[in-house]
């Protein structure tokens, strides 16, 4: 997967994509990230980028043409059609459900706002979605489009080992339930014990702890994931024992 990143900052968003999974997912060239500054694309001594907003009022707005020169540049390296996403306050809000479906492209564009945001033409003629990661406002867009790459990733194929496989975290796996919560040693600890079922040995009553531990703090944590009426006869025995 490629992933263009448009960006005043764009050695933020590769700084922080150089960690971790993310960073092993490159290394293992599942995946490749490329920053692009539309400053480079902009004309004049002052290489402006941002301009005051028509109709008055406080803040800057960024311009259309360094936008659409440096898009079409990105373009213009890989013969891919990609997908163009805005990171935006006003956007879908992500999800891991989002997160596969990126995971799942060749090529993506992650187009990163600063000041008021960007001129609305250059939304409505280039950009295929918008996205958010929750609803406060950032400065700008390089966080969010940080989640973005980390949380899409960590999908790919190969990316994640065995140990940390992401199809038992929260929001993935039967229902979408929250993970269940983990142990580790030491055995005996001042802060308390540790499950008993979880060193009997028996798995399926491990695995039945677990989901029930899945069903119960979903319940109390984030009830709105869970729809009674969807769940298997099972799960409400568990979530009602
Ligand atoms: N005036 C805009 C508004 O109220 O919708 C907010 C602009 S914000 C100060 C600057 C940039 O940060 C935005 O263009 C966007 O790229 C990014 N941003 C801010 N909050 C975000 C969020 N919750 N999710 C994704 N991007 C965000």
């Amino acid at each position: 997967m490629r992933i263009d990143v448009l960006s005043l900052f764009p050695e933020f968003v590769s700084q922080v994509a150089s960690h971790g999974v993310v960073g092993r997912a490159q290394e293992r060239g599942l995946l490749s990230i490329h920053g692009w500054n539309p400053r480079d694309y902009a004309e004049g001594n002052y290489r402006r980028v941002d301009d005051r907003p028509f109709g008055g009022g406080p803040g800057m707005v960024m311009m259309i043409e360094p936008l659409r020169t440096a898009l079409a540049a990105v373009r213009a390296v890989d013969p891919r059609p990609t997908r163009v996403i805005y990171m935006s306050p006003q956007g879908a809000p992500l999800t891991q459900a989002k997160a596969r479906e990126l995971a799942g492209l060749e090529r993506l564009v992650l187009l990163c706002g600063r000041y008021e945001g960007v001129d609305e033409r250059f939304l409505q003629a280039e950009v295929d979605e918008e996205l958010s990661i929750g609803d406060y406002v950032l400065s700008g867009g390089e966080l969010a489009a940080a989640v973005v790459i980390d949380a899409t990733a960590r999908l790919l194929p190969g990316a994640l080992n065995d140990a940390e496989s992401a199809a038992q975290d929260s929001f993935e796996g039967e229902g979408g339930l929250l993970d269940c919560p983990h142990y580790t040693r030491p055995l005996e600890h001042p802060f308390g014990a540790v499950p008993p079922v979880l060193l009997s040995g028996n798995h399926a009553e491990i695995a039945k702890w677990r989901r029930k531990q899945s069903l119960g703090r979903t319940w109390l944590r984030r009830p709105e994931l869970i729809d009674r009426d969807q769940l298997s006869k099972a799960d409400r025995a568990l979530l009602e024992a």
